[in-house]
């Protein structure tokens, strides 16, 4: 959100820079009026308020100063016209190779002298009848009225307006840049979206890099920067809560994982939570993590029990068995009753065979 002082500064700033943009506007007009006309008195009066204006772009007073100087090369204050070009030189060092016409080429030899500074004319003691004066000759020798013996004269070269008529160009060009950046700016500056805010104020700065007013564009690219890095902690943040909900939901899931996986689920937590010390479901996890650990614990100890029980039954039947061994073996191992091995042998009569032996002999007595 855009504090309520920026938000007034950016209005002084856009205000600022439309009325900036109506100037260039008629600066631009200005030269192209004089690139149709040059020389034309109200335009160059309109030059010369531009060149004096010191809130102007330096680009344009140097150029109107140049142009101002070049007049007076035309009219042929030559002496005027170097006084002028140092003064531009010492005002705008920056600004090089503006004048590039030299008071030379507006020389030729006078006509009146033929380049030779003297002309001949008739004696002005006799007349021309001769006298002492001009011994004779009737003429003297006297300095060129025309060329003030310099043996030039004075003759504008077009190269003048040349020079002029470029600087006019390159002064359209320079209100048309700066036109350019206004809007530019303008557009960037009210720019709702930050993130094209930031592409908007960057294009300006890359395009005009040799401005010196871009500092209002800097700080409020700055601003829009410092924006972009909130928006970009708070999505990271959002996220990074968003991935551990998802996390703290699925470790939930692992209170109903099966007895055998209860282990897996344990090392599960603590390596999360190892991981992830300020997570905010952290009690939540450690409780689930002890509730899993006294299940773990509860079947191990029944399990434990279980083996114990196994054990002791186990250990009943091999008793059982041992028993029933030792047993069965007495029974083998057992001899005659008591009292048999004293019973004569001899004397026992078997009941059966007495029994045999009176059927054999009946039948004996049937058969005979
Ligand atoms: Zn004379
Ligand atoms: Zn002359």
């Amino acid at each position: 959100m855009m504090k309520r002082n920026t938000k007034v500064w950016v209005w002084i700033l856009l205000s600022t820079c439309q009325i900036m943009w109506v100037f260039a506007g008629s600066q631009e007009e200005l030269f192209t009026t004089l690139q149709k006309t040059p020389w034309e008195a109200k335009s160059m009066q309109a030059l010369q308020t531009l060149m004096r204006n010191e809130r102007e772009p330096v680009a344009l007073r140097s150029r109107a100063m140049a142009i101002c100087s070049l007049a007076l090369l035309r009219q042929g204050n030559t002496n005027q016209f170097v006084k002028a070009s140092q003064f531009l030189e010492s005002t705008f060092p920056e600004e090089k190779g503006l004048i590039t016409v030299s008071i030379a080429e507006n020389f030729e030899n006078c006509s009146a002298c033929s380049g030779k500074g003297r002309r001949e004319v008739p004696c002005p003691a006799c007349k021309g009848k001769a006298c002492l004066r001009c011994k004779g000759a009737q003429v003297i020798q006297t300095v060129c009225t025309l060329c003030m013996g310099t043996k030039q004269q004075f003759k504008l070269s077009p190269a003048v307006q040349e020079n002029a008529l470029r600087l006019l160009k390159e002064g359209v060009d320079i209100c048309q840049k700066n036109l350019r950046f206004e809007k530019e700016s303008v557009v960037a500056l009210a720019e709702k979206d930050n993130a094209k805010k930031i592409a908007l104020l960057e294009a300006v700065l890359s395009s005009f890099p040799e401005r010196t007013d871009l500092a209002p564009v800097q700080k409020s690219l700055e601003e829009a920067k410092k924006i972009r890095e909130v928006e970009l902690a708070r999505k990271k943040e959002r996220e990074r809560r968003e991935k551990e909900e998802r996390e703290v939901e699925r470790l939930r899931g692992l209170r109903e994982v099966p007895a055998a996986e209860r282990e897996a689920a344990i090392n599960a937590i603590e390596t999360y939570l190892l991981k992830n010390p300020k997570c905010s479901a952290q009690n939540e996890l450690e409780e689930l993590k002890a509730e899993l650990t006294a299940k773990v614990a509860l079947r191990n100890r029944l399990i434990s029990s279980a083996l114990w029980l196994v054990g002791l039954c186990g250990g009943f039947a091999f008793i059982v068995f041992l028993k029933v061994m030792i047993f069965s073996k007495k029974i083998e191992r057992s001899g005659p009753l008591p009292g048999m091995a004293r019973i004569d042998k001899n004397k026992f009569t078997d009941p059966l065979a007495e029994e045999r032996e009176k059927n054999q002999t009946r039948s004996k007595q049937e058969g005979n």
